[in-house]
């Protein structure tokens, strides 16, 4: 029988006054979106991060079908993405038609290869939508000079890049729009929730009506109109004040929860960087342009034998390590696209390789230590011809 995990992979934090914020939404008489706390952690982003204009969002998921409807994607339309993330990025353009276009990874920061992009382009092209994996910044001067020349919107999947920069630039407001998430695993968080980053001025209106029902109901709100009516399409993108409050909360406390998961970063990676050097790991790296927002800790070992293995033994120890993401072009709906095994090697070589190991808000020192001397010790009884 395998012992009960004792470090899980995630777990969920408070830092500061969210409960208490949460109790001020509901004394305030409004908890429905747009209230006091939605207002305070937009202004809070827009300042914090020089954004034109962010609105909180149900998800990252509902901001980028926000941005695939704001990019007036249909049928014939292509979009170019990574293979190597997570199922939204595609199946926001998905679901309005478009046939979308998987592009291979880059081995040193697992994304997106800015040199291969141009080769997809084509007279269908509408938009590229670069993905900042663990944090780290996609070449973002290629890609934006790429989509200039060749007139194509930029949706930068910021999910995991709160905070984090390129070349001085806050991930999310380099491309046309960009999109945060709020999801209880990443770095700043309230259950489910995100945000959309607005930085094509001509887009800003039409981003308000489509995130509320498609009505123009914050103009209302503004006293720009005497009524508000139904005129575009549009969903329901707005979250409850109840969680911008615990939000709120967070984003106050935004530089504290990342020298934390700074330290946990630094930990894991002195420790590791033993194995490293012997080549039985690979760790992760940062470009000299991108600032960090230590989003996550991955390993890349030698084959998927070894991966799963050690994964096994960290259960066996009780520490939960994931792996992540089933490449989208042998999904299922990948392989409904036409694609197949081979196609983009870098991807499915690394999917096979690539461990997570916890990370979260509280990961105390002895933790840290329990997770780096269990992989420590896997390597040594490999050696010795002792399996674990
Ligand atoms: C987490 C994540 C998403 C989805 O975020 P939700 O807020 O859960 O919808 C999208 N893209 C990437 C790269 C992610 O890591």
């Amino acid at each position: 029988m395998q012992s009960p995990i004792k470090i899980p992979f995630n777990k969920p934090f408070i830092v500061g006054k969210e409960l208490y914020y949460v109790a001020q939404s509901v004394l305030s008489g409004h908890i429905a979106g747009d209230g006091l706390f939605t207002r305070k952690c937009q202004e809070f982003m827009e300042k914090k991060f020089n954004a034109n204009k962010i609105l909180l969002t149900t998800s990252c998921t509902s901001a980028l079908e926000m941005s695939a409807i704001l990019c007036n994607v249909g049928v014939k339309d292509e979009v170019i993405l990574p293979s190597f993330t997570f199922v939204s990025t595609a199946n926001a353009f998905y679901m309005r038609g478009v046939k979308v276009i998987f592009v291979d990874i880059k081995q040193e920061t697992l994304n997106i290869d800015e040199a291969m992009i141009e080769d997809v382009i084509t007279e269908h092209t509408k938009a590229i939508v670069p993905v900042h994996y663990a944090g780290i910044s996609c070449e973002m001067d290629k890609i934006v000079d790429l989509a200039c020349r060749y007139n194509l919107y930029v949706i930068e999947d910021a999910a995991q890049g709160i905070n984090a920069k390129y070349k001085g630039k806050f991930l999310g407001t380099i491309g046309d729009i960009g999109t945060y998430s709020f999801h209880e695993t990443k770095n700043i968080i309230c259950g489910e929730g995100g945000a959309i980053v607005i930085n094509n001025e001509a887009l800003i209106e039409r981003a308000e009506i489509i995130r509320e029902k498609g009505t123009n109901r914050s103009k209302f709100f503004r006293g720009e109109v005497d009524k508000y009516t139904w005129v575009d399409i549009g969903s329901s993108y707005l979250p409850s004040d109840l969680l911008a409050a615990f939000l709120y909360a967070q984003l106050e406390n935004m530089e504290v929860i990342e020298e934390q998961r700074k330290d946990i970063f630094n930990y894991y990676y002195e420790a590791l960087t033993p194995l490293a050097k012997k080549g039985v790991l690979r760790l992760p790296a940062i470009p000299s342009e991108c600032k960090s927002n230590s989003h996550m800790f991955y390993i890349i070992l030698d084959d998927e034998q070894t991966r799963d293995a050690l994964m096994n033994y960290l259960k066996s120890n009780g520490i939960l390590a994931v792996f992540h993401y089933l490449p989208l072009h042998l999904s299922p709906m990948g392989r409904s696209m036409g694609y197949k095994e081979g196609q983009l090697p870098v991807t499915e070589y690394i999917s096979e390789r690539l461990l997570r190991l916890p990370f979260y808000y509280n990961l105390s020192r002895e933790e840290l230590t329990k997770v780096s001397t269990c992989i420590e010790l896997f390597f040594k009884g490999k050696k010795d011809n002792f399996p674990p």
